[in-house]
């Protein structure tokens, strides 16, 4: 077996452990009924190799990880500035926070949390939230294309109306927006965010459609700009710093890639100008974040020395030679 291959099938047999000690999120009811158990992890890399283990065929809701679909589809139409409604500090806590809301008069603090996602994804292009979710779609399968995956990204209705049905928190944070005129229509607002986050991928294509970010904007297969290379530098800054909620710091020092995380079990990372990685399972830990998902991150960075913060082959021949080699 080839050595990445190897490699994920470890990562996949260490998250499918640690997925037992997690539990599936259940505050939206439909996505209670995932099988805590699933897991499966894809590694996509920007030569067209790439690798996969588990549930790939298992489809999941994107949840959060749609917030950086929504943000990069935004900044690609290059209409509105998202950064006129959002901030870009990480807020250190928990997804659905409302507090620095109000400490802050009403502007969300970064794209990455609720309150700034919903801001966000008023801003896609459509006269109402369906139009604005075929937008995001459409961005979605542009950014996928040539994949031999499901790269549909069709919408869970039974996640969207269980969603819309109980997601009186995320309401409360659209209409205080409003209140401080951060959101135009908080109704549209929300609905949007709703929509986005019931749109179903796969590891497969959830690592595919993240190539164009490690690769500085451009799709690998087709040559394609999909979005600026500012754009792309300035989300995986985001991610990097907000992408995980309140448990950032961790996996910035476990793992150190750009990451996504989503209630559904999803994560996306991204590896500039190596790879993509999508993770999925079910089962989250206390911060709302995959078990298996950040145990197998943890271990593909360390096994494939991944992480950005480290200087790799370059600190190792300083170490043996110095600069006279
Ligand atoms: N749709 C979910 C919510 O708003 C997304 C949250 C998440 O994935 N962290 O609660």
């Amino acid at each position: 077996m080839e050595e990445l291959q190897r490699i994920v099938t470890r990562a996949w047999e260490t998250g499918r452990a640690a997925a037992a000690s997690g539990r599936v999120a259940n505050y939206i009811p439909e996505l209670g009924k995932a099988d805590p158990s699933s897991v499966a992890v894809a590694v996509a890399n920007l030569d067209g190799s790439g690798a996969s283990a588990g549930d790939v065929e298992t489809r999941f809701t994107l949840q959060s990880v749609s917030k950086v679909a929504s943000l990069a589809c935004v900044m690609a139409t290059g209409l509105h500035d998202p950064f006129e409604r959002v901030g870009v500090e990480p807020s250190g806590d928990a997804f659905h926070s409302i507090v620095r809301l109000e400490e802050e008069t009403g502007r969300p603090r970064n794209p990455l949390i609720n309150a700034g996602a919903i801001a966000v994804s008023e801003l896609l292009e459509g006269p109402n939230p369906s139009e604005k979710i075929e937008t995001l779609r459409g961005f979605l399968q542009v950014a996928t294309r040539g994949a031999d995956v499901d790269g549909s990204f069709a919408l869970d209705e039974a996640i969207y109306h269980s969603e819309r049905d109980t997601g009186y928190r995320n309401r409360a944070l659209a209409s205080y927006m409003k209140h401080h005129d951060v959101v135009a229509d908080p109704f549209v607002a929300v609905d949007t965010y709703f929509r986005q986050c019931s749109l179903l991928a796969d590891v497969r294509s959830l690592a595919r459609f993240g190539l164009f970010l490690a690769s500085g904007g451009v799709d690998p297969d087709s040559g394609l700009r999909i979005l600026s290379a500012e754009a792309t530098r300035k989300i995986l800054a985001l991610m990097t710093t907000c992408g995980l909620y309140d448990e950032v710091g961790r996996f910035a020092l476990q793992v150190g890639i750009p990451a996504k995380s989503g209630v559904s079990g999803a994560i996306l990372a991204i590896v500039p100008g190596r790879c993509a990685m999508a993770c999925f399972g079910p089962a989250l830990g206390p911060k709302g974040n995959s078990v298996a998902g950040m145990a197998m991150m943890e271990l593909l960075a360390r096994e494939l020395e991944l992480s950005i913060f480290s200087a790799g082959e370059a600190g190792r021949q300083l170490e043996t030679s110095g600069q006279s080699a």
